[in-house]
């Protein structure tokens, strides 16, 4: 395969718009892109005909308006490039469907901010975020906006923050001399976590196919205890998926760089090079899709769920983020000259500065069902937000505000040499580098708190805000202090003073970190309940009301969809545990109860034996079904009870407290047995059978 020439070949690319567009009308059209500028109608009408043109000859019949809405998933309906006129076939694709969309979309969730008999949502096209082939249809990257404006998808705030952070990134470097840059870009590069399993068995699991997660099963014979699974061979099945993974999303300009086996058995990743960081969300849904269908059509299933099998890894997403002048240059590498590196500094403040004012936030971005089975495990990060900073950079930020000063050469010098080291240094600690929440890593943050199921969107809409709300801080500084460094020094020093707190270097997973950090007044945030009052934080509305990326009524709307899906996820759980437990389970352990008796009575009978192992048996597995019995009456009731809550919150509550124990106590009850009932009666493949089958 030619690898250059297969890349992209699915995607309207810049490219292919300058050998499909007039100049003007391309040029037009890039200086939208880069200066967040509205598009002019005529230039739309001309790129839609070019781009329609381009999709059919690539063998599209149909086009869509690809949106995220707020499942975090993406959406679409399909239209045809046909239309009849007069009777007559034509083909038809005009500037204003290029532009704008209204598909029926009453049925997403909007919290309150629609109502379905006044529904009009429209779509609104992305042209930063380049239209690509798929099943020989022409997706259209949009926004997803209310008749009022408000947004209802992940992309419009995104797009927002992106225009926020630039504008207050700009004005910084204005104050080191830089009037060249004309954008400063929020780059992500998302880690995706997966597993891979046998289609067979996963059709086999009502929990697997509803959920995504098993409900019930004992932990596996073997796990992960003896760390042969990380960075080990591929097995030919998994490797064969990963090339054409490869192979798919590389045509769809997705560049999948990286694969490996994770820790966990039948777990795996994928790392994608970063990108601009509203074309690296749409592509991470891509990455996604793409999985989940590329897996069936090869006998297996890819489960993106936090925490697929209990006690074994869960799997998350790492949101690398940067950011980045137009012309490339990495606003978080250390400079040559010592005005780059109190610039990089600042920038470095910048991030302290909004992660430490606005920690709750960041951490209600990673909070859903899903996620809070996972963090907190020692596996992934606890619910504490902090940030690594490594030793060396630490120490220069802390002598800076003992008073130190920034002394070019020598701070030029001793952080060039330490900075040509760090990736090492970074590496040998891996162990406690790699608990950080959120890291950084030499010329990025990583933040490692997100569910592998999740859209990088809202985390990364965060990050931005949060960021340029500490850069619009410092830029009053720097007007108000002429003098560079003084301006510097000041703003070092009181980010040291004020936010120091939030920076930590040792190992995250320790009981000493929960401690240490309680004292320091840091959230522990434990789950998706709690997280989610984060969005109504005075705090936290003021900087979206301030940035104008959401209202109050929006972020009101945003945090009920958090609590009805919390609370939805929980429900579709324990309904389909009492499915399985009522037509599989149960039936299973009656059978071999009644096996059990059987054999006691025919020994008795044939041989005048009394069997006291098989009455033991039968003692406890009558007791068991008892219990079993007893839990799923709970888990009803419980369910039933939570219909009458009139207040989200409090129903979210009580999934929380009540049916999620409701759930453990039969699961647990249920997964005792699991041994000890024969293959041919309960059907369900166990968990060790699915972890090392592919
Ligand atoms: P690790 O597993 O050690 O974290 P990987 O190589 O698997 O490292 O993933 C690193 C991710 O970080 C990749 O997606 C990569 O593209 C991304 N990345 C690298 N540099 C940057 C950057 N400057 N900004 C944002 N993301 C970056
Ligand atoms: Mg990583």
């Amino acid at each position: 395969m030619d690898l250059v020439k297969n890349f992209g070949s699915l995607v309207f690319s810049d490219e292919v718009m300058k050998n499909h567009l007039p100049s003007e009308t391309y040029k037009s059209l890039k200086k939208s892109i880069e200066f967040f500028l509205p598009l002019e109608p005529e230039i739309a009408s001309v790129v839609a005909c070019a781009m329609k043109d381009w999709a059919i000859k690539n063998g599209a019949t149909h086009y869509t308006h690809w949106f995220q809405p707020m499942t975090g998933r993406s959406a679409g309906k399909h239209d045809c490039f046909i239309d009849l006129k007069n009777g007559n076939v034509t083909i038809k694709f005009s500037g204003s469907g290029l532009i704008k969309g209204e598909p029926d979309a009453s049925s997403f969730p909007n919290g309150g901010l629609r109502n379905t008999f006044e529904a009009r949502g429209y779509t609104v096209w992305d042209c930063t975020s380049p239209a690509f082939i798929k099943d020989k249809t022409l997706y259209i990257p949009t926004a997803f906006c209310s008749y009022n404006g408000e947004a209802l998808d992940a992309k419009t705030p995104l797009l927002k923050s992106m225009e926020v952070i630039s504008t207050q990134a700009l004005k910084i470097l204005k104050y080191f001399g830089d009037e060249k840059t004309t954008s400063v870009i929020p780059n992500v590069g998302a880690e995706q976590e997966y597993f891979l399993i046998d289609r067979a068995k996963y059709e086999k699991r009502l929990d697997l196919k509803i959920c995504g997660r098993t409900l019930f099963g004992a932990n596996p014979v073997k796990g992960q205890e003896m760390d042969d699974h990380y960075c080990s061979r591929i097995k030919i099945k998994v490797s064969d998926f990963m090339k054409e993974l490869d192979e798919r999303l590389w045509a769809f300009g997705v560049c999948s760089k990286t694969k490996h086996n994770e820790a966990a058995p039948a777990q795996h990743e994928m790392a994608p090079c970063f990108e601009s960081c509203n074309v690296a969300a749409d592509h991470n849904q891509l990455i996604m899709e793409t999985m989940r269908v590329l897996a069936k059509e090869k006998g297996l299933a890819c489960l993106l769920h936090e925490k697929p099998f209990f006690n074994v890894n869960g799997s998350g997403k790492h949101n690398n983020w940067s950011l980045s002048k137009n012309n490339g240059t990495n606003l978080l590498e250390v400079g040559k000259t010592k005005e780059e590196n109190i610039q990089f500094l600042i920038f470095l403040c910048a991030i302290i500065r909004g992660v430490s004012l606005h920690a709750g936030l960041l951490r209600m971005t990673a909070a859903h069902a899903g996620n809070d089975r996972r963090l907190g495990g020692n596996e992934a990060p606890p619910s504490i937000i902090s940030i690594f900073l490594g030793e060396h950079i630490f120490s220069i930020l802390e002598s800076i505000e003992k008073g130190g000063e920034i002394t070019g050469d020598e701070l030029h010098e001793i952080f060039v040499t330490k900075a040509k080291t760090l990736p090492n240094f970074l590496k040998d600690n891996s162990d406690r580098n790699r608990t950080s929440p959120f890291a950084f890593t030499g010329n990025k943050f990583e933040f490692r708190m997100l569910g592998s199921s999740s859209s990088i969107s809202f985390s990364t809409t965060v990050i931005n805000l949060i960021v340029a709300e500490s850069l619009e801080c410092f830029a009053e500084i720097f007007e108000e202090e002429k003098d560079l460094e003084k301006a510097a020094t000041k703003i070092i020093s009181e980010t040291m003073r004020e936010h120091k707190k939030i920076i930590f270097n040792g190992n995250n997973y320790s009981k000493t970190w929960e401690d240490e950090a309680k004292k320091r007044g840091l959230c522990n945030i434990k789950d998706t309940v709690t997280a989610a009052q984060e969005l109504m934080k005075k705090e936290n509305v003021f900087m979206f009301e301030h940035f104008n990326v959401f209202s109050k009524g929006e972020c009101e709307a945003r945090y009920k969809i958090a609590l009805y899906s919390y609370c939805e996820t929980i429900a579709i759980e324990a309904h389909t545990m009492l499915e399985m437990v009522g037509k599989e389970i149960l039936p299973a352990i009656n059978n071999h109860t009644k096996n059990v008796c059987d054999l006691f009575l025919k020994i008795e009978k044939t041989c005048g034996l009394q069997n006291k192992s098989l009455k033991n048996e039968v003692e406890f597995l009558n007791s068991s079904i008892e219990k079993i019995n007893e839990y799923k009456e709970k888990l009803k009731e419980s369910l039933k009870e939570s219909e009458n809550f009139k207040e989200i919150k409090e129903k979210a509550e009580f999934s929380r407290d009540v049916i999620l124990k409701n759930m453990e106590n039969l699961r647990e009850i249920v997964d005792s047995l699991e041994q000890i009932i024969p293959k041919d009666l309960l059907k369900i493949p166990s968990i060790t059978e699915i972890l090392h089958k592919v």
